[in-house]
């Protein structure tokens, strides 16, 4: 599976449109301290779902918006798209083309596409589940995930085994089947002691 283009407009430092192409080989993108660099790999990670503000530098989601310059306004808009060749069929998807794009607007909504056709984010998750490309998965390594890797803090090594053996998605599905079984436990002993009440 080949990262094909990344789309940013309105993201960050961004405020024009602003499409970098991925070759074959490797890309490097170089310049000046604070000319943005980084922006680029938060708005991979953001486009990919990642919820924690944190992880993007940000304090508020509403700050990863364009927020203007002396001679130009805010943006309203912030949106990002990242398409892949699936030829491969790596992606569980019949789409041999695959864009995911998010959006964020300043009054707090928010979309998410999938091949430009309205989705959830919990789609974009289930997508790139188990192929080392989510926002937290192994595709993106930051200086402070190689610190957290060595160290193996919060047992991050296992973790990252287990993307690339693809079981995340069964911890993941267990974890969700564990919770469902104590929704049901719940509502089951609600209805015993409204049957007890009844009697
Ligand atoms: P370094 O090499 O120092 O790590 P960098 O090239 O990675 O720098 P970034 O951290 O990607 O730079 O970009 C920082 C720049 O992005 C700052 O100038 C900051 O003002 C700008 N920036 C961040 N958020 C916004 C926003 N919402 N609107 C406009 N500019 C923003």
């Amino acid at each position: 599976m080949q990262l094909t283009k990344l789309e940013i407009k309105g993201f960050k430092s961004f405020g024009d449109k602003v499409t970098i192409n991925f070759n074959e080989g490797v890309t490097a993108i170089v310049g000046p301290n604070g000319c943005g660099k980084s922006n680029v790999i938060d708005a991979m990670r953001w486009v990919l779902g990642e919820q924690s503000t944190k992880a993007l530098r940000s304090e508020k989601m509403e700050n990863i918006i364009f927020n203007g310059t002396k001679n130009r306004k805010q943006a309203q808009l912030a949106e990002v798209s990242l398409s892949f060749d699936n030829t491969k069929n790596i992606l569980p998807t019949a789409y041999s083309q695959v864009t995911v794009t998010r959006k964020l607007y300043r009054n707090g909504d928010s979309e998410y596409r999938l091949n430009d056709v309205q989705c959830r984010l919990k789609d974009i998750t289930d997508l790139f589940l188990d192929t080392g490309i989510g926002s937290d998965s192994y595709s993106i390594i930051e200086l402070k995930m190689v610190d957290e890797i060595i160290t193996n803090k919060e047992h991050s090594r296992r973790s990252l085994f287990e993307e690339a053996s693809g079981i995340s998605k069964y911890k993941l599905r267990k974890k969700q089947t564990f919770s469902k079984l104590k929704d049901t436990e719940t509502d089951l002993e609600r209805v015993e002691d409204l049957l007890f009440e009844i009697e």
